[in-house]
């Protein structure tokens, strides 16, 4: 479960949205991805990023440690800040907001231009890896902080 608020998503909204991802990778219609959009590693497990659930496909390919920084950004500023100085300055998560009023806030009201929101999942731009699925189930239903642990299925 997505247990906490984000970008003015419930949990709810983010089970539901994790859901159609989950779905939608089982189904094959979008492709599990092997590199990680924020610092381009090819972790053993990858998981997803949402910035906007009510595009639930449009989810980054994400690795534990970018997905552990961009959760504990409200937190820890100055560390994230320091963790995206050495990675692509024109990457999708340079320009996320530290503000925790974020978290509960609607999304268009944080991202007035849309955001950041846009899909590279269908772009095909990034390597499939088959056996990823299991680790990225995994982190679609790891409440926070995210651990892995073994889906159901
Ligand atoms: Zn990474």
């Amino acid at each position: 479960m997505s247990g906490n608020w984000y970008n003015g998503f419930s949990p709810a909204d983010r089970t539901k949205g994790a859901n159609l991802l989950r779905r939608a990778l089982r189904e094959g219609t979008v492709l599990p991805a092997s590199i990680c959009s924020m610092c381009g590693r090819v972790p053993s497990g990858l998981g997803y990023h949402n910035e906007d659930y009510r595009k639930p496909l449009t989810a980054y390919p994400i690795c534990r440690r970018c997905h552990y920084a961009i959760h504990i950004r409200f937190r820890r500023p100055y560390y994230w800040r320091e963790f995206i100085a050495p990675l692509d300055r024109n990457g999708w998560f340079q320009n996320l907001t530290p503000d925790p009023a974020s978290l509960y806030r609607p999304y268009d009201l944080t991202y007035p231009e849309g955001g950041t929101a846009h899909s590279l999942l269908t772009g095909g731009s990034y390597a499939t890896c088959r056996q990823s699925v299991a680790h990225n189930l995994a982190y679609l239903f790891s409440p926070m902080p995210f651990q892995i642990e073994v889906a159901g299925e």
